[in-house]
């Protein structure tokens, strides 16, 4: 039975170049391999890490459409930014981001910062480099991955947290229509809800405050985490949505629109 929110026309995509960092594992790969599926030209998978036996499952499942796939570290900026060239290069445009790309290590900060958030700052900027109208691009959309504990705290991961809030911030930012209307790209983007992963693998050890692990425990115990094609899925979705600088939560096989109310009352209208 077809969940018509979350059921992608099978060529919705057809035709278009996209960029998936993060794309070896996880979110990431069903989110590139999705788009294969929705009819994508063209898909360039970023990531740190080689996943040669998927890689030759995704071409073989799509002989005549592109998978490009490039070894890079997305904390890297002059990588990303050479890295974007040579896709930009090789495909003649890019019409989809989708920054997945993300660890989960509240004890090492520093790496933590610079991917989780560094990253996705990179590859965006990036993007809007090489999508932009005003570069000759068509533009087009970049949807970044924060999480739902960028939105609502979750005091056993905080470092993790600020950088998944910092990733709303930031892409909220860049979805303002001032932007939009120069380059032509939509920024959105999307917090999903605990999804079955790599990430959780050794969760316990990657916690700052050993007091809080029986609690981690018990909680990664008891929460419902839903399934990397159900999240690609609705991320696919977020991608035909028209709504520039929009946030939405994924949860149970839908997507969820947040209303992110102004607080600052003194706010120029102009700002
Ligand atoms: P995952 O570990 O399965 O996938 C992450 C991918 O990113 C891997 O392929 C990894 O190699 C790649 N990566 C890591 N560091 C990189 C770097 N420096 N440069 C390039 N690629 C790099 O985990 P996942 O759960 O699929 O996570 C994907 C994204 O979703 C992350 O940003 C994560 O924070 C976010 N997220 C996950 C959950 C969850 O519960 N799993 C929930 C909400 C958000
Ligand atoms: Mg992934």
């Amino acid at each position: 039975t077809a969940d018509p929110q979350v059921t992608t026309g099978a060529m919705a995509f057809r035709g278009k170049n996209a960029v998936v960092t993060g794309g070896a594992g996880g979110i990431g790969l069903q989110v590139a391999r999705q788009l294969l599926v929705a009819g994508a030209g063209k898909v360039a998978i970023i990531d740190i890490q080689d996943n040669l036996e998927e890689f030759v499952k995704l071409r073989a499942a799509h002989p005549t459409q592109s998978v490009m796939i490039i070894k890079m570290d997305v904390a890297n900026k002059k990588g990303v930014e050479a890295t974007y060239e040579e896709i930009k290069k090789t495909f003649g445009s890019i019409d989809i981001v989708v920054n997945v790309a993300g660890i989960f290590n509240d004890k090492d900060v520093q790496r933590t910062l610079l991917v989780n958030l560094g990253g996705i700052i990179n590859s965006s900027l990036s993007a809007l480099q090489y999508m932009s109208k005003e570069h000759g691009g068509n533009g087009g959309i970049v949807v970044n991955m924060s999480s739902v504990v960028g939105l609502d705290p979750m005091f056993i991961i905080p470092v993790y947290g600020a950088t998944k809030a910092g990733i709303i911030s930031f892409t909220r930012c860049l979805g303002n229509d001032k932007f939009y209307q120069r380059s032509g790209i939509r920024f959105a983007t999307v917090c999903p809800g605990a999804t079955m992963t790599d990430m959780f693998t050794n969760f316990t050890e990657k916690i700052i405050f050993p007091e809080t692990s029986d609690e981690t425990y018990k909680i990664l115990d008891r929460l419902s985490k839903q399934s990397v094609t159900d999240v690609a899925r609705c991320i696919l979705n977020v991608l035909e949505k028209e709504k520039n600088g929009a946030v939405y939560v994924i949860e149970g096989k839908r997507i969820i629109p947040i209303d992110m109310k102004p607080h600052w009352t003194g706010k120029e209208p102009a700002l």
